[in-house]
């Protein structure tokens, strides 16, 4: 194995140049990802076929994976903090939700009927979040928010759609600064996240012809910033005085407490959507709210709503979801991992305090994004001048030091990350500033 052990930095290099060689040292590293991600480019552009995936120069192709460490082709192990963003809560081989799944594929899976398992997962769903007095399975995040919001157009008779700068809630409805050119062709009202003053102003124009709100109770890909509580109250206020339905997309937060992030803030939304670890680590997506609304689903209803999908119902995600509801992830479960991520997040803000660096951890519970700037982060505009090249390079570090996070600098943490491992990452993070310090505090 290549030495993966930072040199001594040379002086009058800036951090441009210490990104540099710590990607020198990581082609030296990891031949057969190299190797891997060559091979991958003859037939998936850019190799991958999920773009957050890619991270320059190549990305690790991970081999395996047990508890809260995997292994890369190259054999080096890695601490997970990336939690396959969000959706890997379990670990990578939770022993119940595994024999859950392994139960299922015995019987076989692909059925094309109703079965058991459909019913015991919506009822761990409606027992978790009360909101969801009935909910519908789909395949991903992205489905269940395309499917809530073409819910509200179809029972409020109306088209457009608020959503807020820098949110993401999928592949095909995501809202970064800039755009995106491939989203779903929907009317959208774009509302600066976590203002009450210019959200309002946006209701009182377009309030009449709203059909849904549509909002991260933290938003994730948009650098994990929570909404404020007061923000979130205006918007379930103005949705109702409009007639609009207020959706929480809580495809990664509602994990962050006993009954999801709504929960802990109190505040009822009239449809939520879930994904990630809901199906215990397989493809997963859920609708779900107001027994009034969902029950146009019924097939039994006059006129109702046709809503199929092959996989809806397939058995893995059902049996594996509902086991990891069960068993695992319950509502103290919940709780404990929503405080130990909150100390661990304590833990690294405490380091750039320490170092009086331009470092901090946003986020809340479990879910967080390490940036390099300094200063309060309420809004994706609050990013502008993080150091980006400061981030890779400690990403590239990190992984130089077996640990796993993402190239945003995003971390989901899993079960069964441990408070040594948290140790390691701290001692890691603490090393990184000490070595780069001064490149970085500009
Ligand atoms: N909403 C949010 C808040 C998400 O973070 C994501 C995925 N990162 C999605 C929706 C989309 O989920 P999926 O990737 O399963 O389509």
């Amino acid at each position: 194995m290549a030495s993966r052990s930072a040199p001594e930095r040379g002086r009058n290099i800036d951090v441009e140049g210490a990104y540099r060689a710590a990607e020198e040292r990581y082609v030296a590293a990891n031949p057969e990802s190299l190797a891997q991600f060559t091979r991958a480019c003859e037939s998936l552009p850019g190799g991958n076929t999920r773009t957050g995936m890619f991270y320059a120069p190549f990305p690790l192709a991970i081999a395996r994976g047990k508890g809260a460490y995997m292994w890369d082709l190259d054999g080096h192990r890695y601490r997970d903090y990336a939690g396959d963003f969000s959706a890997g809560i379990y670990g990578h081989t939770n022993a119940v939700v595994h024999a859950a799944v392994r139960g299922v594929l015995a019987d076989g899976v692909t059925f094309g009927s109703v079965s058991s398992h459909e019913a015991r997962l919506a009822e761990l769903v409606c027992a978790r979040i009360p909101a969801i007095e009935r909910v519908r399975f789909c395949n991903s995040g992205t489905e269940a928010n395309i499917m809530s919001l073409v819910t509200a157009n179809a029972v409020t008779g109306r088209s457009k759609i608020m959503v807020f700068e820098g949110a993401y809630h999928g592949g095909t409805l995501s809202f970064p600064p800039g755009g995106s050119p491939i989203n779903v062709p929907f009317d959208y009202v774009l509302a600066p996240f976590n203002d009450i003053d210019g959200t309002s102003a946006l209701f009182d124009e377009h309030g009449q012809s709203l059909s849904a709100v549509l909002v991260e109770l933290v938003q994730g890909a948009g650098g994990c910033i929570p909404a404020d509580a007061d923000f979130v109250a205006l918007l379930r206020e103005q949705a109702t005085r409009c007639g609009a339905l207020l959706i929480f997309d809580e495809v990664m937060t509602s994990r962050l407490g006993p009954n999801g992030r709504q929960g802990a803030l109190g505040i009822t939304p009239d449809m939520t959507t879930l994904g990630k670890y809901v199906g215990g680590g397989m493809t997963a997506g859920a609708f779900g709210g107001r027994a009034t609304i969902m029950d146009r689903y019924d097939p039994r209803a006059k006129e109702h709503f046709v809503h199929n999908g092959t996989f809806n119902n397939n058995v893995m995600t059902l049996a594996g979801g509902a086991a990891g509801l069960e068993q695992v992830y319950t509502p103290v479960a919940a709780t404990a991992l929503t405080e130990s991520g909150e100390a661990f997040r304590q833990r690294l803000n405490a380091l750039g305090q320490k170092h009086g660096l331009p470092f901090q951890a946003t986020g809340f519970g479990s879910l967080m994004n390490i940036h390099f700037i300094d200063g309060e982060i309420r809004s994706h505009h609050d990013l502008a001048r993080r150091n980006l090249t400061a981030l890779d390079l400690f990403h590239l570090e990190l992984i130089a030091a077996g640990i796993y996070i993402t190239r945003r600098g995003y971390m989901a943490l899993s079960l069964p990350l441990t408070v040594d491992d948290h140790d390691v990452f701290v001692a890691e993070a603490d090393k990184f500033l000490s070595t780069y310090g001064e490149l970085i505090s500009a």
